[in-house]
């Protein structure tokens, strides 16, 4: 099969997506860029209240006429089944929009994001009827039982790195657990979410029960976070906004939030690492994929003082073979920024991190070798101390930070990090020293011999600390769009 394709003939929504079709409503209007080129991909308008009173009505009147939190279960898992495989009949044209409005490539987003995506859907629907609640001791003549309920509507945020696949992780749940759904795209990727609410609709899933809403952060999303009829958020973005959220949803009413936040993940490299240029491959990928925009990228470099020089040299080697270009050309093999806004911030906290003490070892610019969009060099930095804005910070980019250890006891205190605690990895063919990372780093997931999961969906991604709290994905993902109520029951 041939992946690439011409970027002007792939057609591309247009509005909100409420109710189950496509609503075009007044608004501040939004230029979306290609990031490959920084041509125009279509204009979107900022939703605000508007948007999201008419997204609530609907969702009202859509859980009131279908019963979707009280159906039999299998009947609403039929229909997310249904939902899943319109999503892979347009596997397709849902993977070229991504990779026309995202930067993910599309060697990768027809299986990797679209099949995925459907993979994520089918995944929540056989929880439907899996739902179960506990009875606990009691004196006699008494009943005490637990059952879980859907919060009604849920509220979602989703960031632009993987547009659909993050939004999937929480519609799905959402909809499976009973809830209708009011989402916000991210304005600078909305397309390929509002490509999937058109599937839901096409899939027979009740109009009203998916809304897909554009707009800014602080107008559209934080109506979401306020809106009174809305009984959960559920939010995946910095950390900055995730503390914004929180306070949003205390200020107006009191509401659960579940946040996925960003990180700065360390990956310990040992000197039982094994084949050196096998660990070099991997260890190059996990701060270059999707051009460095990933949540739980791998952005800080612990290699044991032994094989420092030779896994760094190797590293190096492995920055300078990469193919930059379009994300609709398959053979592209290293992701443009995502915007120029995004390049620039990504600049000034590499070059501020230069001023406060760091050495490059390559890149800090822009990559020459391309003339459209915008490329950041892959970039490592070393002597960057623990005060420095390059360790403290999210530089949400192809940038990795490398550091020496002498044992693991030194590797594991480095690997901590005051801020965050989203993900860790180590690379060892020693057990012993796997399970102590796995058992001593502050992180919500760790990783042995890679960074980062295989495509299945039974994990839980969530961090500690200031990168988040709530899980999505596995079990605890589908629970956390459901509360728990407790029943007590007299018959004496
Ligand atoms: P962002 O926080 O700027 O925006 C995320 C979403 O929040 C967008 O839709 C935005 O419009 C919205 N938003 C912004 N301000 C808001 C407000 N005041 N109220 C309500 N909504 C608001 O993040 P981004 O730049 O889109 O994404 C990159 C960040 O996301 C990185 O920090 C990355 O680590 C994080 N991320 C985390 C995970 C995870 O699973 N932990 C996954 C992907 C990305």
């Amino acid at each position: 099969m041939t992946y690439s394709f011409n970027p002007d003939t792939v057609s591309v929504p247009s509005g909100h997506h409420i109710g189950g079709k496509f609503v075009e409503l007044p608004g501040e209007e939004i230029v979306v860029l290609r990031p490959s080129d920084e041509k125009p991909m279509g204009v979107i308008t900022d939703g605000g209240l508007g948007s999201v009173e008419m997204s609530v009505a609907s969702a009202k009147k859509a859980l009131a006429e279908t019963g979707w939190a009280t159906m039999v279960p299998r009947e609403r898992a039929k229909i997310l089944f249904r939902f899943a495989e319109k999503i892979e009949e347009k596997a397709e044209y849902l993977g070229r929009l991504e990779a026309m409005g995202s930067a993910r490539l599309v060697s990768g987003t027809i299986i990797g994001d679209a099949v995925r995506t459907a993979g994520v859907v089918r995944y929540f629907a056989e929880f439907c009827d899996k739902v179960e609640g506990t009875v606990t001791a009691t004196r006699e003549n008494t009943l005490s039982y637990t059952k879980r309920e859907a919060y009604g509507i849920a509220g979602a945020i989703v960031p632009w790195n993987f547009p659909m696949i993050t939004a999937a992780w929480k519609f799905a749940p959402a909809l499976a657990a009973g809830n209708a759904v009011v989402m916000k795209t991210s304005e600078i990727t909305p397309h390929s979410l509002l490509a999937l609410a058109e599937c839901a609709a096409e899939a027979g899933l009740p109009g009203g029960l998916f809304n897909v809403v554009n707009g800014y952060g602080h107008t559209t999303g934080a109506e979401i976070v306020r809106h009174p009829d809305i009984g959960i958020i559920s939010f995946t973005g910095s950390t900055q906004t995730g503390e914004a959220i929180m306070k949003l949803a205390a200020e107006s009413g009191i509401k659960p939030v579940i946040l996925e936040l960003g990180g700065k993940s360390p990956q310990i490299v040992t000197k039982n690492c094994g084949d050196m240029d096998m660990i070099a491959t991997r260890v190059a990928n996990n701060f270059m994929v999707n051009g460095g925009q990933v949540c739980t990228l791998a952005s800080r470099l612990l290699i044991e003082e032994s094989i420092a020089d030779e896994l760094t040299e190797k590293v190096l080697e492995r920055t300078q073979d990469i193919k930059a270009g379009p994300t609709w050309d398959e053979t592209t093999t290293f992701a443009p920024i995502i915007s120029a806004k995004q390049f620039d911030r990504i600049d000034n906290m590499v070059q501020e991190t230069i001023a406060q003490g760091a050495e490059v070892l390559t890149g800090a610019g822009r990559l020459d070798s391309v003339n459209e969009g915008n490329f950041y060099a892959p970039t490592m930095l070393t002597n960057v101390s623990r005060d420095n804005i390059g360790f403290l910070g999210e530089f949400f980019g192809p940038i990795v930070t490398v550091s020496r250890f002498a044992n693991l006891d030194e590797a594991i205190a480095e690997a901590q990090h005051p801020v965050y605690g989203l993900a860790a990895s180590v690379h060892t063919l020693d057990m012993q020293e796997a399970m102590r990372v796995a058992d001593k780093v502050e992180a919500g997931m760790v990783f042995v011999n890679q960074h980062g999961r295989d495509p299945e969906f039974t994990y839980t991604a969530g961090g500690f600390k200031a990168s988040g709290f709530g899980k999505d994905m596995g079990r605890a993902g589908f629970e956390a769009f459901t509360r728990e109520k407790a029943v007590w029951i007299n018959y004496a």
